[in-house]
């Protein structure tokens, strides 16, 4: 499923697309589900010429910037972008296509049907609800700290909590905890502040480094590939029997918040 990492990294690839001033001439969408919209196309057809401003990304939530309104775009389970030219035929699953005025066009390809693209004419309220971005600078340790520390749940949820912090999902929670040795099922409020400032730091290394992985690793042709999370860069291997990085004593689970939490018994307390 496309983290905060895979996000960023598609939005890092548009940006370097070269297609910020580019006017959208054509929109089609292939979506069942968005088809009782006046247009049959859940609004989108009111992106036509309108021209790209840029991209902003708050956690997993992906907005275009037009010169009038912007496209909110959500990955789900499946989802990724693509430029493509002229004489590329069109993604296996591509749901919603945005026509350029060079002759590029933007696919949304998703096998499952899971992303979400929607036009809004004003960006406010868009993402309210949502706390500040996991990897914004904005955030520093000590505010980091003001927002967790209040909570009385374990920490691992309000890790998750998407109104405390924007874009940590399951596995990345598991990964900073792991690195800053704290267990997840430990209450928030009880954790210390120099304990919460190291987390702060293990949130931001654990997206940074597989961040720098997605960008160091597209595909044939330059774009993200989105990678399984089970994969090399993560220190915790999710599977029955794996062990801790560290000290190679098997790895524990526990249901925190309805999500599976794997810990290491000996290094997180
Ligand atoms: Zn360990």
């Amino acid at each position: 499923m496309p983290e905060l990492p895979e996000v960023e990294s598609l939005r890092l690839y548009l940006v370097d697309q070269d297609i910020i001033g580019r006017t959208v001439v054509d929109v089609s969408a292939d979506w069942p589900g968005i088809d009782n919209s006046e247009d049959g196309m859940g609004g989108l057809s009111q992106v036509r010429g309108r021209r790209l401003e840029g991209f902003r990304r708050t956690g997993k939530n992906l907005i275009a910037r037009l010169d009038r309104g912007v496209l909110w775009m959500h990955m789900g389970m499946t989802g990724r972008l693509a430029v493509m030219y002229p004489a590329d035929g069109p993604l296996k699953y591509a749901r919603v296509t945005l026509y350029l005025d060079d002759e590029r066009r933007i696919e949304l390809d998703d096998p499952r049907r899971w992303a979400g693209v929607r036009y809004e004419e004003s960006e406010t309220g868009l993402l309210s609800g949502l706390g500040p971005d996991a990897l914004d600078a904005a955030l520093t340790a000590d505010e980091f700290v003001c927002r967790v520390k209040k909570r009385r749940s374990p920490i691992k949820a309000v890790l998750m909590d998407q109104s405390v912090l924007a874009g940590v999902g399951n596995i990345y929670a598991d990964e900073a905890l792991h690195r800053a040795g704290i267990r997840p099922a430990r209450r928030a409020d009880q954790i210390s502040v120099e304990r919460l400032k190291d987390l702060h730091a293990a949130v931001k290394t654990s997206l940074l480094q597989s961040l720098r992985y997605i960008v160091d690793h597209p595909d044939e042709r330059g774009r993200p590939f989105i990678i399984d999370a089970y994969d090399d860069r993560m220190r915790l291997q999710r599977k029955k029997g794996s062990t801790c990085p560290d000290c190679k004593t098997p790895l524990q689970t526990r249901k925190i918040g309805g999500r599976t939490s794997y810990f290491c018994p000996r290094c997180q307390t």
